[in-house]
């Protein structure tokens, strides 16, 4: 049985994580490096690898490395690109080059396609941690003594904390916080991701970029024959239902870009015939707390900035990295570390929340007004100082965390 417990480790906590994301990920990886016993259940039949680049900043590109995933981020990743905007009738509207960025940047970037950096977790976690894959929890129960979790499937099971990692649309938070509603901030926007291969209008050396009013495309090239498409307009029905439904998607992009200059129509068809697409509403997770007794959230769950912030990996694998060292740290007062966890991390996420809002509204123009302003923006975006100001200014400090003599882990109290 994958839950039993073994004699050894009979005073150790059993966690239980929910989604095997960067955040489910990473949090899994560390848990198991301090001793805890965990699980971890996917509701996916496999790894969920679509998706276009992440872009790897500040103490993230540490933990990674920490990890032992320093090779595959060196071989894998990419370092700074710089990017061209289109408009309809194909003329550039302005951008900014790769120097500029990795001025920046000091030179502390990496690029790295999702599909790779989930498939290096997933190997550096597997040995660790018994992954569950194609099921999911349905319901959550806890006391002073432990959390009773049943199962799509599966017998209930008894766990000492439960973390949900399972992204924006978290099956733990509804389960016990409350409806999505309640916490979701919608940015009124979609967004579809894909990969194909031989795009021959692919540039290495910049992102391509079609920016017009209320509709953004872009190209980023992978390594190999690989192209990542982002597609993102601004939601104009009111569907329940879009989320689930690939012909109502369809419906919706081909309405935005059918119409389009440039090279819109002929990525459209590269979407319609796509089957592997990640889409999803632009939405922000914003919470006063992240914990109720022993179960907590972690990631997007808890604390989504969007896909426009672009950072959503940076602040899931930093938050899961903290939470799993005050866990470590906590004696066993599980609640303690929940609460520094949220004390530590919260900030960065607000910040990085309304920079997320920022950058939805202002490469997505609703309007002309909005239209010429990104113009500017994209000119003075040229000037290296600029682009700091705007990606790589977080108010965060990492605390150190000492990884030797760690203290024997308790069991959560009662
Ligand atoms: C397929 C995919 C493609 C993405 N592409 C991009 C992109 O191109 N650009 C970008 O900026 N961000 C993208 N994101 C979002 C980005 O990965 C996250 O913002 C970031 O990595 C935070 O990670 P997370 O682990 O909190 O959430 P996610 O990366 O969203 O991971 C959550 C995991 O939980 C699983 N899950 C969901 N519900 C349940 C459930 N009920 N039970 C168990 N497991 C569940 C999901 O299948 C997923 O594996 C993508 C996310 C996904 C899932």
């Amino acid at each position: 049985m994958f839950l039993s417990r073994s004699v050894e480790n009979r005073d150790l906590m059993k966690i239980l994580i929910s989604g095997l994301g960067v955040a489910g990920g990473v949090l899994a990886y560390w848990l198991h490096e301090f001793g805890f016993e965990t699980v971890l259940i996917e509701k996916s039949y496999n790894l969920r690898t679509a998706g276009t680049v992440i872009e790897m900043y500040w103490d993230a590109l540490g933990i990674f490395k920490k990890m032992g995933l320093g090779s595959v981020l060196s071989e894998k990743g990419q370092g700074p690109t710089g990017a061209i905007a289109f408009n309809r009738s194909g003329r550039k509207i302005g951008g900014f080059s790769a120097q500029s960025m990795s001025e920046a940047s000091s030179g502390d970037y990496l690029r790295i396609f999702r599909n790779d950096l989930v498939n290096a977790i997933y190997a550096a976690v597997k040995g660790g941690t018994n992954i569950v894959f194609d099921n999911s929890i349905t319901a959550i129960k806890q006391d002073s003594t432990g959390v009773e979790v049943s199962f799509d499937g599966m017998a209930t099971q008894k766990f000492d904390l439960v973390i949900g990692c399972d992204g924006a649309h978290s099956k733990v938070r509804s389960l016990v916080f409350g409806e999505e509603r309640n916490f979701e901030r919608r940015l009124g926007m979609l967004a579809a991701v894909f990969v194909e291969k031989n795009y021959d209008h692919s540039n290495p050396e910049f992102d391509l970029a079609y920016i017009e009013t209320g509709k953004f495309l872009q190209c980023y090239a992978a390594h190999g024959d690989q192209t990542a498409f982002l597609m993102s307009m601004v939601e104009t029905g009111n569907s329940q239902n879009i989320l689930n439904n690939r012909d109502e998607q369809r419906a919706a992009l081909g309405n935005a870009f059918g119409g389009e200059g440039w090279e819109c129509p002929k990525i459209l068809k590269l979407f319609e015939k796509k089957e592997d697409v990640y889409f999803d509403r632009i939405i922000q997770i914003k919470m006063d707390r992240w914990a109720q007794g022993r179960v907590a959230l972690c990631g997007d769950s808890a604390h989504c900035a969007s896909l426009w912030a672009g950072e959503g990996a940076i602040l899931a694998s930093i938050s899961a990295y903290v939470l799993a060292n005050e866990l470590r740290n906590c004696d066993g007062d599980y609640e303690k570390a929940f609460s520094n966890h949220y004390q530590l991390v919260h900030p960065l996420t607000t910040q990085r929340q309304k920079m997320g809002a920022f950058s939805a509204g202002l490469m997505l123009p609703r309007n002309m007004l909005a239209k010429v302003g990104l113009r500017l923006l994209l000119k003075m975006m040229a000037n290296s100082l600029t682009i700091d100001r705007i990606w790589f200014q977080p108010n965060f400090t990492m605390p150190e965390y000492e990884h030797q003599n760690a203290p024997l882990l308790k069991r959560a109290r009662p």
